[in-house]
């Protein structure tokens, strides 16, 4: 056997030579079923084997054999051939390959099964993480690694015991456990007899198909003697199994080539490692190919590249001493253009999605390369999707891997479902109002807020509930809430009648897609563009994964029910498999590993800030999985975790920009506005050197640019147009008027006066409520949101709240913390520490930073106690309050819980309440704070059982420490005289919530508002 390695960096070719290899020994009358040229993935095989194919028909005249064997295959789909040939040559029935879904179905319905037994095979602090969603993702990912390293269950306990890990111990167990069932489901399927096809992940396959070659050595022999020239693509990516089995069909080879990058080897979590191509390097140096010259990336982009893998540690392998493998100044040009590297910092997060936007539209514009040419690739899936987003709006067509969660999560498959889960259960029992709700508001519906407060209202008169409207007879209803239930009745009633007449479960659910008329309304959305376009293709890819979904369901399960489909959906709790990318002309938005095996005209790497790229968070989580592959490893605890992260983090920066083949966009923020700082990666300081080469400036934050999009031009033309008198000269008025009336006729969205929010008509001038009876409900922090901002107290109220964010768990941490009184310093920052582990916090330093914030507040916390002692005394912590305060002029029920209620020496109630914030209101201001007032009018209506004396409230700021261990401030104890005062105030508040009409009141909240960009108070501003 004779071993070649090719090595060299992206786009040097490694691919195409073995491709080449293959063609000409074929050419030479090598058998092509001799031939094995194993990949890293099926794209990567599917491009191979194009390229071979036309390689073939090109260059041979003689007539091609026919080939049974394919000679490209990816390696798992090569390992699930052996098996089922073992299967074959057994007289088994052929494997089954269970999606990653419906393993992490199983293992949830397991862990299920320990807690409710009480978990007691797993160490005592995991128990509470057990029913956690990230759980068993973390030990599906550990059961994955072992499979791919060959790590039984026993192995794994016994290792465990080895390393003092009982979380090890623990997991094989479960792994044990989940073998069983796994086998057992083998034999009946999830719910037929019939069902007996053996289940594999994709992480055993290979790990199966060695084993299998074990057992049955004639059919190891067959395929050591079939495959003759064997060549693998991306050695780098193989773990120890895969390497395995390709060292033991390189046993029978006569020719091996093993192609690969160790400066692209980024799968370490997986268990990867390029040692196959270290160890062979290292037994024959000369039967190594060195490939220098890139075929793809520009010259300005190889040596960015060639410049970073020179930050590498070590000699990467040994045969490539003095340097990097690439050899920058032989890059080939690309069209004739040196290509360039461009690193950019914007000073807000908005800057930096506009800075993308606008290079993305300029290369589509002005350099007329197509969408599907261009890409960015960014760190996070959670900053990919708010990207994505942001380009959308930006008018730039994207295209992103599903990351929509679990797909009954998603909203445009949640809708079917919903109406298939109200047909199998039946809108009549418990739930049945909380059910027609969610049909009436989902896509379906499509009932606004409003008008469901409406709706209900009329039904309320006729004595019906929500669910009548949609199961009884049709009740009389004006037009315009008569529509939504009509709507969502003829779609209930054709998914009742499916299901009664047991139709199979996808005819049911074809049924309800048809007559939603969903798929028009979001193919039109689509075709339009857009938020609203990229929101309605993500509903169509949720709706066609649900189809694939019931179909392989069906498939599978004999005596498959509609509730069977239901509860199979329900336990699927990751996001449906992403399928072939789509063939439309889209910017892709993607992770550095799925952007592995492509490349694109232009490349954007975006958001590579501090803390997220490199990221040197230990991986692996409560079960230590990175720690079990150390361990594996042979590496002590004493090795350092960081510096090999740090290494391959750097790698994937290097993958990422080999995509690229003439443009390469870096951008980064460099931002200390607000709470959250963003500072840009040390790569970016680097790679801005190699783009500036001996010009390098300092890296300056730029404001967001002027995207060159129609959004932004018709919004710049509107502002023209709209700007008051003597603002802009009329012909620039009459100009900007003109371009608007193309655009319009051109049918630009947003271009046509009829579409402008301002000149609509008012859809209704009904109050949201009336009726001396009505109750409204109130918080104490509703009251304060009320009194500085109705117009944000009624999107609020509607769902308009942004995500709850970090912050908001640390203030709650804290509160929590800090209800335990008899806490001392010591314990209550001990538990500080502890929890802080647990917080997904962006970035190291900003997690150090925030808490040592936040030990400093438990510091004036307790001193602030001790000093309070001396006037107070406590009654309770988190004290809850909830009921009707009498003598308003409209009925107030005030719910609500008060951080800490306290005695004063006169024996009057002092409520206190805790704020994180740093900047303390002023004391005119706390004198006139709604939430402290409307506590303490509540304890004057008697709704606290320990006193109706108020004896004032007091603000107490942690976060800003003062002699007293925290700022306070105070609002005196409301008299006799205040009463009325405050319960004016309240009432009209209360009144103010029926509107019609809600102000918008510019306040100090107005920074943190989720309603600044579209507010009217801010518009002549924002304008
Ligand atoms: S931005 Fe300010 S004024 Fe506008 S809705 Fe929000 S809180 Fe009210």
């Amino acid at each position: 056997m004779t071993t070649f390695r090719v090595l060299g960096g992206p786009g040097t070719g490694k691919s195409g030579l073995l491709v080449e290899a293959a063609a000409q020994r074929i050419a030479a009358g090598l058998d092509p079923e001799s031939v094995l040229l194993l990949t890293g993935s099926g794209r990567m095989a599917a491009t191979a084997r194009g390229a071979l194919t036309a390689r073939l028909l090109g260059e041979t005249t003689a007539d091609l054999p026919v080939v049974r064997e394919p000679m490209v295959r990816s390696l798992h789909g090569y390992a699930f051939a052996v098996l089922r040939k073992a299967a074959e040559r057994a007289g088994d029935p052929p494997p089954r390959l269970v999606t990653g879904a419906e393993q992490d179905g199983v293992i949830r319905e397991l862990l299920d099964g320990d807690i409710a037994d009480g978990a007691r095979g797993w160490p005592p602090e995991l128990r509470p993480a057990l029913s956690a969603a990230g759980f068993a993702t973390e030990l599906r990912d550990l059961l994955a690694r072992c499979a791919e390293r060959g790590v039984d269950p026993m192995s794994l306990q016994r290792l465990g015991r080895s390393s003092g890990r009982p979380q090890w111990v623990a997991a094989g167990r479960f792994a044990c456990q989940y073998e069983q069932v796994m086998l057992l489901r083998a034999a009946v399927g999830t719910a037929a007899p019939q069902a007996t096809l053996p289940a594999l992940g994709a992480a055993e396959l290979v790990g199966a198909a060695l084993e299998a070659m074990a057992v049955d050595t004639g059919l190891l022999a067959a395929e050591r003697a079939r495959v003759r020239l064997l060549l693998v693509d991306d050695a780098q990516h193989l773990d120890p199994q895969a390497a395995e089995l390709v060292r033991v069909l390189a046993a029978g080879a006569e020719v091996v080539m093993l192609a690969g990058d160790p400066n692209q080897a980024v799968f370490g979590f997986r268990g990867a490692d390029p040692e196959l191509l270290r160890a062979d390097a290292d037994a024959d140096a000369d039967q190594t190919i060195r490939l220098t010259r890139s075929h793809r990336c520009a010259p300005m982009i190889a040596r960015a590249i060639a410049g970073m893998a020179a930050g590498l540690p070590g000699p990467v392998w040994p045969t490539l001493d003095g340097g990097p493998d690439f050899d920058a100044d032989g890059a080939a040009e690309t069209d004739g253009a040196t290509g360039s590297v461009t690193v950019r910092v914007a000073d807000s997060a908005h800057g930096e999605a506009a800075m993308v936007a606008d290079a993305l539209r300029r290369a589509h514009l002005v350099d007329r390369l197509p969408w599907s040419q261009l890409a960015v690739i960014v760190r996070s899936a959670s900053a990919a999707a708010a990207l994505a987003r942001s380009l959308g709006v930006a008018g730039v067509p994207v295209q992103t891997p599903n990351a929509g969660g679990p797909i009954g999560a998603q909203p445009g498959a949640r809708a079917l479902l919903s109406v298939l889960d109200a047909a199998a259960t039946g809108l009549d029992g418990e739930r049945a109002g909380e059910w027609a709700e969610l049909l009436l508001t989902g896509p379906i519906g499509r009932i606004d807020p409003v008008s469901l407060r409406q709706l209900r209202r009329a039904l309320h008169r006729r004595d019906a509930e929500l669910a009548d409207a949609l199961t009884g007879s049709t009740p009389p209803l004006p037009a315009t809430l008569a529509k939504p239930v009509k709507r969502v009745r003829a779609v209930l009633s054709a998914a009742v009648g499916s299901h009664r007449r047991h139709r199979d479960p996808r005819y049911t659910l074809w049924q309800v897609w048809e007559r939603s008329g969903l798929q028009q309304r979001w193919l039109r959305a689509a075709e339009r563009g857009g938020v609203d376009g990229a929101l309605a293709e993500r509903n169509l890819a949720a709706v066609t994964a649900l189809f694939d979904i019931a179909d392989d369901y069906v498939a599978r399960t004999a005596g498959a029910s509609l509730r069977g489909l239901l509860d199979h959906v329900a336990a699927l709790q990751l996001s449906p498999a992403a399928g072939a990318e789509s063939a439309g002309d889209a910017v892709a938005v993607l992770s550095p590993h799925a952007a592995l095996d492509r490349d694109w005209e232009m490349v954007v790497i975006a958001g590579l800030q501090d803390g997220l790229w490199p990221n040197t968070t230990p991986r692996g989580g409560v079960l230590g999985t990175q720690r079990l592959l150390d361990v594996l490893d042979g590496l002590g605890d004493e090795v350092s975790a960081r510096a090999p992260l740090l290494a391959e983090e750097r790698r994937l920066l290097i993958a990422a920009m080999g995509r690229a083949r003439r443009r390469l966009l870096i951008t980064a923020v460099d931002s200390d506005a607000g709470d959250a700082v963003s500072v840009p990666s040390p790569f970016v300081a680097e790679l801005a050197a190699y783009a500036a080469g001996d010009n390098a400036q300092p890296l300056r934050p730029e404001p967001a640019p002027p995207v060159l999009s129609t959004s932004a031009v018709v919004g710049r033309l509107r502002a023209v147009v709209c700007a008051p008198e003597g603002d802009v000269e009329d012909p620039q008025r009459v100009c900007a008027a003109g371009q608007l009336a193309r655009l319009a006729a051109a049918g630009v969205p947003g271009a046509d006066p009829s579409q402008w929010q301002g000149l609509a008509e008012v859809s209704t001038e009904e109050p949201l409520w009336s009726g001396d009876d009505h109750i409204v409900d109130l918080s104490p922090s509703t009251l304060q949101t009320l009194s500085d901002c109705p117009l944000r107290w009624l999107a609020e109220r509607h769902g308009g709240t942004g995500p709850r964010g970090l912050n908001s768990t640390l203030g709650s941490v804290l509160h929590a913390l800090v209800a335990d009184s008899a806490k001392n310093e010591s314990q209550l920052v001990a538990e500080l520490e502890t929890l802080w582990a647990a917080l997904p916090f962006d970035s190291p330093w900003y997690a150090a930073n925030e808490l040592e914030r936040h030990r400093s507040m438990l510091t004036a916390f307790v001193a602030w106690y001790s000093a309070s002692r001396q006037d107070l005394t406590e009654i309770g912590t988190e004290v809850a309050l909830d009921g009707v305060v009498d003598g308003l002029t409209a009925g107030v029920r005030v719910r609500g819980r008060i951080d800490r209620l306290e005695r004063d020496a006169q024996g009057r109630l002092v409520v206190v309440d805790l704020k994180t914030a740093k900047t303390p209101v002023s004391k005119d201001d706390a004198q006139r704070h709604a939430q402290l007032g409307l506590y303490q009018l509540a304890v004057s209506a008697g709704l606290l059982a320990d006193g109706d004396q108020p004896g004032g409230g007091r603000l107490v700021y942690l976060g800003k420490p003062s002699a007293a261990g925290a700022t306070e401030r105070e609002q005196t104890a409301l008299g006799a005289d205040d009463i009325p005062d405050w319960q004016r105030a309240v009432g009209a508040a209360a009144a103010a919530t029926a509107g019609p009409q809600f102000a918008a009141r510019v306040n100090d909240g107005c920074s943190h508002c989720p309603l600044r960009p579209s507010c009217p108070a801010h518009a002549p501003e924002s304008s």
